[in-house]
């Protein structure tokens, strides 16, 4: 296990010297949505060939001054994180599996030729900003504080190579309920016209990139009443790969789970890795291997799959109810979220809020 013992970084603390005022904050975490309230800190390290990491430091948060020509405005050299921290009962903090977030923003970094983090500083930039706004990590199920991580090259350079400068930062923003209303199947929009990424592409990394060629198609499933895009491989377009922010599984008639195979196209998700690793402690079987788009769409009709389901940290796992492509429709919204989705829920938000046994040691206190 990774302490913070192996730190290298010692941040130096700026505290904001106007912090929202405690009702303002109050009336957000009442109502936060998501995505767009931010507490009052930021974490920020810089770094530059020469230098390394260096000059970690908390403060407040705020707008970042970047050249015009900073490299990250023109290639979009960057990769970033997504996590939450949630807080228990008994008042206190705790996120899930960090090092593995940590993990994936080094390999996210080495894809982008930019610089890698160590787990330790990883985990203490994230302390460092949550023990700081403590304030803003609301209470309650389905409530959590979103931690963003993310890496930018920021070298003042045109030409096209490797950034020698860039800025690692951490923003918190305050969650609720994904869903408004309970727990509810979603339609998800079959893209059969783009792919979200190819062999040798950037598919397994968390980069901008990936998501900026997401948005025209997801423009496409919202216009089709969707909540997000299926992305079949660039190759065929027959096989699963994932949704626009989310990995996907379906049940077997037979009972056991299938999901994509970590093939290099897709985001291997944290919530995917504890989903599988939750079901095999129940001794369903899981499948990872190829999965095609036509099994899921011909297999709901016919009863052969049971249910579909998503996977990602911003929903935990959101029931799928009904696939939607140009050529028609596949199951229905209206049908009640299935057993097996439902029992994964609970368990894997249960262990996140503390309320179920982390039999995994999967929670890490802030
Ligand atoms: N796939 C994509 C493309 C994503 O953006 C995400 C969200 N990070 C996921 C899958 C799910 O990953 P995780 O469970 O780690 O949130």
């Amino acid at each position: 296990t990774i302490t913070t013992d192996d730190r290298s970084l010692a941040f130096a603390r700026r505290l904001a010297t106007t912090p929202a005022p405690e009702q303002r904050r109050e009336n957000i975490l009442a109502d936060p949505g998501f995505g767009s309230h931010f507490t009052d800190h930021m974490v920020a390290i810089d770094w530059t060939e020469e230098a390394g990491w260096h000059d970690a430091r908390l403060q407040p948060y705020g707008p970042i001054a970047l050249q015009p020509a900073s490299a990250v405005l023109h290639y979009g050299q960057e990769v970033f994180e997504g996590l939450k921290a949630y807080r228990h009962d008994d008042g206190s903090i705790w996120t899930f599996r960090p090092e593995k977030n940590a993990e994936r923003l080094r390999s996210s970094a080495r894809r982008l030729a930019l610089p890698e983090l160590g787990t330790a500083d990883f985990l203490a930039s994230l302390s460092e900003l949550v023990v700081a706004d403590r304030h803003w990590v609301p209470a309650g199920a389905e409530r959590s504080l979103y931690l963003r991580p993310f890496i930018i090259a920021n070298e003042t350079f045109i030409g096209v190579r490797p950034a020698h400068a860039a800025s690692y930062f951490v923003i918190a923003s305050p969650a609720g309920p994904y869903f408004e209303s309970g727990v509810r199947p979603v339609s998800i929009w079959i893209s059969t016209e783009h792919a979200r990424t190819a062999r040798g592409g950037t598919g397994d990394a968390k980069c901008g990139g990936n998501y900026a060629a997401s948005l025209l198609p997801q423009q496409e499933a919202m216009r089709n009443g969707c909540a997000q895009v299926l992305f079949a491989d660039a190759e065929t377009g027959t096989r699963v790969d994932e949704a626009g922010s989310m990995n996907l599984f379906a049940v077997t008639r037979d009972g056991a789970l299938i999901t994509p195979a970590a093939s290099g196209s897709i985001l291997e998700g944290i919530t995917r890795d504890s989903v599988i690793q939750l079901a095999r402690d129940q001794q369903i079987r899981v499948d990872e291997r190829d999965v095609f788009v036509d099994e899921l769409c011909d297999g709901l009709a016919t009863g052969e799959i049971t249910e579909i389901f998503a996977t990602g940290t911003a929903a935990a796992i959101t029931p799928i109810g009904q696939l939607k492509s140009p050529a028609g429709s596949w199951g229905s919204v209206d049908a009640a979220t299935g057993p097996v989705t439902r029992a994964l829920r609970d368990e894997l938000t249960g262990i996140q809020h503390g309320r179920v046994e982390d039999r995994h040691g999967w929670l890490y206190r802030l």
